[in-house]
């Protein structure tokens, strides 16, 4: 299924290019999506059944004409991954002299869950005068709360997946400082549960600035894939319903700036743009 906020933020499932609203078939509370979200998580193996009797009746609208909001407005936390791809890495050390930042060796970070924004938002740069790059990546969340949680058993701990991108500004603070920002964190355009993903380690990952494709791989060549990186998550915090884990991207980073249109698209999940402006005033 794919689980959409959308206008008010009510609840969706999109089909083909129709919305379906789905906020009356739960308890779900517009001004707590967040925890909507976790109890929807939690009863949607049970009532699954009667999600799809409801879409006869549900009110649709056409995609086109709703706005989609961030799918996970407000984890309380997002984990995201250091270097996870080998190609990134060679890129990295080549620029940035980064050949050590590895999971292995630096263990992961997080970002604050203010920076989310939602497709067709703007990504807002707080310097002008500073790099700040893209990032494309595969992003999941948290069903059920996980505290040392093994790779084979990290799948009935995924509730679905969506795109996630890492913005950062370059420079020597660390790393949650240059990445959370508000704004920095783009997702979407929806949750793709994971019942339809069935393979999260073999997924296209696109994106685009503007026309030009900047980034192109997949996710069968993370160094952590899904589900060792749910390991190596869990094995350090527990991990709450709701939470975000973001994989970390591959290579083919590079500087955004005022006017572009960032494309992320993950295959089998699907794709969204964000706009790219300066912070506060015009400069
Ligand atoms: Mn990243």
């Amino acid at each position: 299924m794919r689980l959409t906020l959308f206008n008010d933020f009510s609840l969706g499932i999109v089909k083909d290019e129709v919305v379906y609203d789905i906020t009356g078939v739960t308890d779900w509370d517009k001004n707590n999506v967040q925890s909507s979200l976790v109890t929807f998580m939690q009863i949607y193996p049970e009532i699954k059944d009667k999600i799809n009797n409801f879409l006869t009746t549900a009110y649709t609208y056409t995609l086109s004409e709703v706005t989609l909001r961030p799918p996970v407005p407000n984890p309380t936390k997002i984990i995201a991954a250091p270097v996870n791809y080998s190609l990134h890495q060679d890129e990295m050390n080549e620029q940035f002299q980064n050949a050590e930042y590895t999971i292995e060796n630096l263990g992961f970070f997080l970002k604050a869950p203010s920076s989310i924004i939602g497709p067709e938002e703007t990504i807002k740069l707080p310097f002008p005068e500073r790099r700040t790059d893209h990032e494309a990546e595969l992003a999941f969340v948290v069903s059920k709360r996980a505290k040392d949680v093994l790779a084979s058993e990290a799948h009935n701990y995924i509730f679905g997946y969506f795109g996630l991108m890492d913005i950062v500004v370059r420079g020597k603070e660390d790393r949650p400082w240059r990445k959370s920002f508000d704004t920095f964190t783009p997702i979407g355009p929806w949750i793709v549960t994971s019942d339809e993903v069935e393979n999260p380690n073999e997924l296209g990952v696109d994106l685009w600035v503007n026309e030009e494709k900047r980034q192109s791989a997949n996710t069968k060549d993370l160094i952590y894939d899904c589900y060792k990186f749910f390991e190596e998550a869990s094995s350090v915090m527990t991990l709450e319903p709701g939470d975000i884990v973001t994989t970390g991207t591959p290579d083919g980073v590079g500087p955004i700036t005022k006017g572009d249109q960032v494309c992320l698209k993950i295959e089998r999940v699907g794709e969204f743009k964000v706009y790219v402006d300066y912070k506060g005033k015009e400069k």
